[in-house]
């Protein structure tokens, strides 16, 4: 099987593997509990938030550990909604955010906050200029991914963290699709809070974080989630350790081999456009490649919806655009940034990984020479 999804999430790295492999049935105390083996599992939920502080340059007790993005983005949503309204009542949000950042801002406006969506250009990525102008001294949070699942843009983040602070409001990023993939650095972006999943980034499934800046004693808000006070609070329940060790590992891994990674990425996916331009001429790149995560690729191929490709293309793995929207019609991403309506249901994204390779190049090239040659035919 050809796995060009990368987006959707990566397979385990073997260090990764390796290293929660002892948490399962081993080292299987609880990093509460206040016996040795407890204490042990405590250490290395430590040494996780090490390597997650280190990867993104915050200190440790800044990383609450979460399921993932998710459940990261919903945990500051909800604290805003539990908390008594203060002045500010405008959430400020990009009009391609994931589902798990617009449906908690949705909640939102159904309790009474103005939800303003920042506009995106044709290219996917934040309107700067519009974005200016519609954070104001009402607003209490902005929050903007730092790179689009669907479209791999890359988005101005730090300036628009400069923006909100400059109206005293808060800064949030989704970094889910960023960590690990391209440099993010919370000191540079000054962003106040930002969410991670690990399964993207070659990690375990259901294991992420939320950073907080000054850690959860400078929460502003009131807590969503009551129980034990691990993770200072925010995040109550029984740490996953396996999975945190994992994600830790991730981070590592990724610390050591970002450089190499994204400039392997960088070539793969040039050429891979090259190549596709000479043997399919008639096909359309959505995103700016080099403003965009290494090795993902919005493409519409005219006249094919991206349903009959992804049903021909029986061993190579692509994507629709985002997994979480479901396989039915064009999202909301696809939406915003295409206006012809007979393009939107042609767009397919592929992603590549660091196991990626170009010889299958040639294979999905025929894949889309035939569907051309098949419709032709019946014409
Ligand atoms: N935000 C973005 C930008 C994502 O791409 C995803 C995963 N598709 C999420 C949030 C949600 O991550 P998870 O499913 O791991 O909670």
């Amino acid at each position: 099987m050809i796995y060009w999804d990368h987006n959707s999430t990566t397979p385990c790295a073997p260090e990764v593997v390796e290293a929660m492999q002892r948490y399962w049935n081993e080292e299987y105390g609880n990093p509460s509990s206040s016996h040795i083996m407890g204490r042990r599992a405590a250490l290395a939920v430590q040494k996780a938030r090490e390597q997650v502080g280190s990867l993104i340059n915050c200190s440790p007790p800044e990383i609450i550990f979460t399921s993932g993005a998710t459940e990261s983005n919903n945990l500051l949503f909800l604290g805003i909604l539990l908390t008594p309204r203060r002045e500010r009542d405008q959430i400020v949000v990009s009009a391609i955010e994931h589902k798990s950042v617009l449906e908690p801002a949705r909640l939102l406006k159904e309790h009474g906050f103005e939800v303003i969506k920042l506009p995106v250009s044709r290219a996917g990525v934040t309107d700067l200029e519009a974005s200016r102008n519609l954070i104001t001294d009402k607003t209490l949070l902005v929050s903007v991914q730092a790179a689009n699942n669907e479209l791999g843009t890359l988005q101005p983040i730090a300036k628009l963290a400069a923006f909100a602070h400059e109206k005293g409001a808060f800064f949030h990023t989704d970094a889910a699709q960023a960590l690990g993939k391209v440099p993010f650095d919370v000191q540079s972006v000054n962003c106040d809070f930002a969410s991670f999943s690990a399964h993207k980034m070659y990690g375990p499934k259901g294991v992420g974080a939320l950073f907080v800046r000054g850690g959860a004693r400078r929460w502003p808000w009131e807590h969503p989630l009551q129980g034990g006070g691990q993770e200072s609070g925010l995040r109550p329940g029984t740490s996953n350790v396996p999975t945190i060790v994992g994600f830790g590992e991730a981070c590592k891994l990724a610390e050591n081999t970002m450089a190499d990674t994204i400039s392997f990425l960088r070539k793969l996916s040039d050429r891979f456009i090259l190549e596709l331009r000479e043997a399919v001429p008639d096909v359309l790149l959505l995103n700016d490649l080099h403003g965009s995560l290494p090795g993902t690729m919005s493409l519409i191929f005219r006249g094919i919806p991206a349903d009959v490709l992804i049903a021909n293309c029986k061993t190579i793995n692509i994507s629709r655009g985002s997994a979480c929207n479901g396989a039915i019609g064009a999202s909301h991403v696809v939406n915003e940034i295409i206006e012809e309506a007979n393009l939107r249901d042609s767009v397919v994204r592929i992603s590549f990984g660091k196991d990626s390779s170009a010889a299958n190049f040639q294979d999905f090239f025929n894949i889309i020479k035939n569907i051309i040659l098949r419709s032709e035919g019946n014409e």
